[in-house]
């Protein structure tokens, strides 16, 4: 594989540290203010009350996380490694050993290592940017040292960041965040490469916290970064190690939910560590959103119903980034394609791009289609379901299941006809059908897979987080959480532009003089609306 024509890799051998970027990114980081003045003392009482108000882990879906997690359960190749005559054998109570006598892992069988690194075999090959970062930095090992204890999906997309981080030098012990997503077999293959892995697909909630507490807790070894995606790993260590964090350099945290206890335990000034909030990351962003949605919902849609979309009509509620992608893909299968919206701006974007924005009572007795994408609640009510026309299709692609009244819809007149999996006839009385995906939940994510790409997009931005917050000199990060600066986003993107044989053009002096920029970046104003 060929090294990318990227930028040179930031924070590692070079001086990307510069104090404008740091200012950048205490300025972004809004909670920078609050916590400059307050006690950073660890008070374990209160951050337990904090972290009780997390949801179980079955029931929190982050964003991020659903993906993997959907990514996960679609693998049905992952599904038929599983050996079922063991299956009633907890992986605690087996004594399993690698090839190399080795038995710092539980996970379900080891024996299902080879399928795992195929199957890691196979992301690595839409994960460039991963394997690129590993040889650009393989001299300088910028991870030397690092003591990583995390707690993600454990997919062979993960797999592959977790063995760019220790070719990077880091030791790793890793936990699943969620009981269900673990890949058994890739699993199997990290544990046979020498990673302490603590994971298994249907964990119970005990096994899910004693993997975790197998991580942290272990003679000899003390981790020095977390890489968590959901709060849990670091909800755990505040628990019940509290003088790890002494030695913890940062936090990398990747979900939504999890970010938002850090900004609520930087406010309350508890926060004792530097955290990087990958999830906002522009890059992240961009794809989760916006491109992300434009390859799935077609996908989504297609592998429910095998509707063909020339000619259909379809109403797209909200036109953000996620309502945007949608549209784009619908428009170019020769969808005929409604908008609604609230805010005049999306609105306004709407119609430059061809679409007609309408109210939904305007057109819901016509359309074929009816899509959400607003993060909001009772977009589509009862009153709109009552009108449609016999056969529209209705699902979300908006974060909760709220956005569909689908309890309205649990009333003794209307009958339910699971008809597939994820997909319900909805029948009235005089026969008139809707088809609902998904009960309202996320479309994509329950009914399709996520591109790699995606996935890549976002653990090389996790990668690049710990690096960052590892080699960062005392000071630089105070206990807070920041975003990722501007120029290590750049970086990302720079990483994943050899994959399309894209060729950046370079500034002249003359031109970097003219915009009042630096040749190498970052090249936006952290404000700038992509
Ligand atoms: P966004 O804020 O950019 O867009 C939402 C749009 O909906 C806004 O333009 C808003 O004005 C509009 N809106 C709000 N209420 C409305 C209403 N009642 N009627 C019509 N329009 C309304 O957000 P986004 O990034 O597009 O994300 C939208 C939702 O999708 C969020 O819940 C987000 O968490 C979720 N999301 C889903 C995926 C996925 O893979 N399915 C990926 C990323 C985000």
């Amino acid at each position: 594989m060929s090294m990318p024509d990227a930028m040179p890799l930031p924070g590692v051998g070079e001086e990307l540290k510069q104090a404008k970027e740091i200012e950048d990114a205490e300025k972004y980081s809004f909670m920078a203010t609050v916590t400059k003045a307050a006690k950073k003392q660890i008070q374990f009482a209160d951050d337990m009350q904090e972290f009780t108000k997390f949801p179980t882990k079955t029931g929190r879906r982050s964003l991020s996380r659903s993906i993997s997690q959907s990514s996960t359960d679609s693998y049905s190749s992952a599904a038929s490694y599983t050996d079922s005559s063991d299956d009633e054998v907890s992986p605690r109570e087996k004594q399993q050993t690698n090839s190399k006598g080795s038995s710092n892992f539980c996970v379900k069988n080891i024996k299902q290592a080879e399928f795992g690194r195929r199957e890691i075999e196979i992301a690595e090959q839409d994960m460039s940017a991963l394997i690129s970062l590993r040889k650009r930095a393989q001299g300088e090992k910028p991870l030397a040292g690092a003591k990583i204890v995390g707690c993600t999906h454990i997919t062979a997309q993960t797999a592959v960041l977790i063995e760019t981080l220790c070719a990077l030098g880091a030791q790793c012990r890793w936990s699943a965040c969620n009981i269900y997503s673990t890949q058994n077999e890739v699993a199997a293959a990290l544990a046979e490469a020498g990673v302490a892995v603590f994971a298994w697909k249907g964990e119970s909630e005990d096994d899910f916290w004693w993997c975790i507490d197998r991580c942290v807790n272990m003679d000899g070894w003390q981790a020095n970064m977390i890489l968590d995606d959901g709060g849990d790993l670091t909800h755990w260590v505040y628990k019940k190690y509290p003088n790890v964090f002494k030695k913890i350099r940062g936090i990398v945290e990747e979900s939504v939910t999890g970010v938002h206890r850090l900004y609520q335990l930087s406010k309350a000034g508890k926060l004792c560590v530097p955290a990087m909030n990958v999830n906002d990351s522009v890059t992240k962003q961009k794809f989760d959103n916006l491109y992300c949605c434009r390859e799935s919902i077609l996908d989504g849609l297609k592998r429910t119903t095998d509707v063909m979309f020339g000619g259909k009509q379809v109403v797209v509620c909200g036109y953000g980034e996620v309502g945007k992608g949608c549209c784009a893909a619908l428009k170019a299968l020769g969808a005929i394609v409604y908008i609604t919206e609230i805010d005049p701006i999306c609105a306004l974007q709407a119609c430059m791009d061809g679409f007609r924005v309408v109210k939904l009572n305007e057109v819901i007795r016509q359309v074929d289609v009816v899509i959400t994408c607003t993060g909001n609640k009772n977009v589509v009510t009862r009153e709109h379901l009552d009108r449609m026309k016999n056969s529209c299709i209705v699902c979300n692609m908006g974060h909760s299941n709220t956005e569909i009244d689908v309890t309205s819809l649990r009333t003794p007149e209307l009958t339910w006809e699971r008809v597939r999996s994820q997909v319900d006839h909805v029948i009235w009385p005089d026969g008139k059908r809707v088809v609902l995906l998904a009960e309202g939940r996320l479309l994509n994510l329950s009914c399709s897979t996520v591109p790699t790409f995606v996935l890549s997009i976002t653990a090389t931005t996790q990668a690049l987080a710990l690096i960052e917050l590892y080699n960062a000199p005392e000071g630089r990060y105070k206990q807070d959480v920041y975003l990722l600066p501007k120029k290590m986003d750049e970086y990302v993107a720079s990483l994943h532009l050899p994959s399309f044989d894209a060729h950046l053009t370079e500034l002249t002096d003359d031109q970097a003089k003219y915009l009042g920029l630096n040749k190498n970046g970052p090249f936006k104003p952290n404000y700038y609306r992509y």
